[in-house]
Parts: structure tokens; sequence; C-alpha cells
């Protein structure tokens, strides 16, 4: 069924953290060709399939088109960093909050290592303003990342507003990469 390996390092870090539960509303940024967002309606049962237990919600976007799943709603063709896609989700999420935000975005790499990892931070970044108009207070955020010099700014940033942030590695992920995830939980809305 997942036959994907980025499937395999969410059910990993899902198995260990218990992020997606039955009932839960999730947000899916960069979800073509669609295997987390697959993981993610198993487990928040948003297709119902788990006739006793709570039926979630799972919302997936990508700049690409991404095919389409039962039991997730799919904005193809949208930008998670453009405001209006942040408008859009609150209308499609219930009562306009989500339980958890999953991201596995990254850009088209160009092979300059140093500006890939510039580029996919600054666009974890923009995932902590989403978190700002969707995310519930406790609600949790898992984004990949690129190892180098700007990973504890995003770091710092995350930890400005979450109560936890930790770093995590999955098995599943080659041991090479620069690829890394970082698990914050405990949202805490921000002073304004
Ligand atoms: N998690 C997906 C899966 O399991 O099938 C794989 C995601 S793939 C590694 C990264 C995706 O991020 C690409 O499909 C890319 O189009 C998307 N992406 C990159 N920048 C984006 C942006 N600004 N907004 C939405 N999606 C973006």
């Amino acid at each position: 069924f997942f036959q994907r390996r980025s499937a395999f390092k969410l059910l990993e870090i899902d198995d260990k953290f218990k992020l997606l539960q039955p009932g839960y509303s999730v947000v899916d940024c960069g979800a073509a060709p669609g295997a987390w967002s697959q993981v993610a309606v198993q487990r928040v049962n948003s297709a119902g399939t788990g006739p006793d237990l709570p039926r979630g919600t799972v919302i997936g976007v990508d700049l690409l088109h991404i095919p389409p799943l039962d039991g997730a709603h799919f904005l193809s063709n949208h930008d998670v960093t453009d405001l209006a896609t942040h408008g859009k989700l609150l209308e499609l999420l219930p009562d306009g909050q989500a339980h958890v935000i999953l991201s596995d975005m990254a850009p088209n790499a160009s092979g300059f290592r140093e500006m890939d990892h510039e580029k996919l931070i600054a666009m974890c970044l923009s995932l902590i303003d989403l978190a700002e108009k969707v995310l519930q207070p406790q609600g949790s955020l898992l984004c990949k990342y690129w190892d180098g010099k700007l990973a504890h700014k995003l770091q710092e940033r995350l930890s400005s507003v979450f109560g936890s942030v930790r770093t995590v590695k999955p098995d599943a992920s080659r041991k090479d990469s620069a690829e890394r995830y970082f698990l914050a939980r405990m949202y805490r809305e921000p002073v304004k």
C-alpha cells in the first residue's frame, strides 16, 4: 500500500511520536504525489474506514497537481507561502483549525547546497505564519529542512512559539543526506 520511501519516514516518525490521532485535522504542505497524505488519511480516519472512530480531515497543498485520494481534500497548484492559500485553508478546516501541520516541502534543488538550504529554511519559516493562522493551541508542526548554517535560526523561531522542538532524522531518510525534520510540539500563540 505505502510504496514510497517518503511514506515510511512519516510512518516511522508518527509511530514514535503519535502526532496523528483519529479525528484530527491535518494540513499536508508539499503533498504531491500524495504518500504522506495517504498515511495521514489512514491515521486520522478521514476516509471513515474506522466506523467507530472519530473522523478527521486531511488537506494537502502543492504547487503541482496532486492525484485525488479518498479522504483528502487537495489544493493543487497552490503555493503554501501565499497568503491566499492560508485563507483557503482557514475556510476548509473544521472551525478553521488544524491539530497538525506537516511539511515535506522542498524547492527544486539547484545543486548549490547552500542556496537550496537557504531556500528551504525560508519556506519553513513561512510555515510559522501559517501556524499563526490555523494551528490550534497545543498543536504540532513537523517540517523537513536541509541542515546548514541557518538551521539554528529556524529552530530558534520555532522555539519561540512551540513548547518543545526537536530534530528528527528517520532511519528511512538516507544517511548521507542533509535531510532532517523539526518536530515542534505544544504550540502557543505568539503574544500580540
Ligand atoms: N510528501 C510528499 C509525498 O509523500 O508524496 C512528497 C513531497 S516532495 C518531497 C516536495 C513537494 O513540495 C513537491 O511536490 C513540490 O512541488 C512541493 N513544493 C515546493 N514548494 C512548494 C510551495 N511553495 N508550496 C507548495 N508546495 C511546494
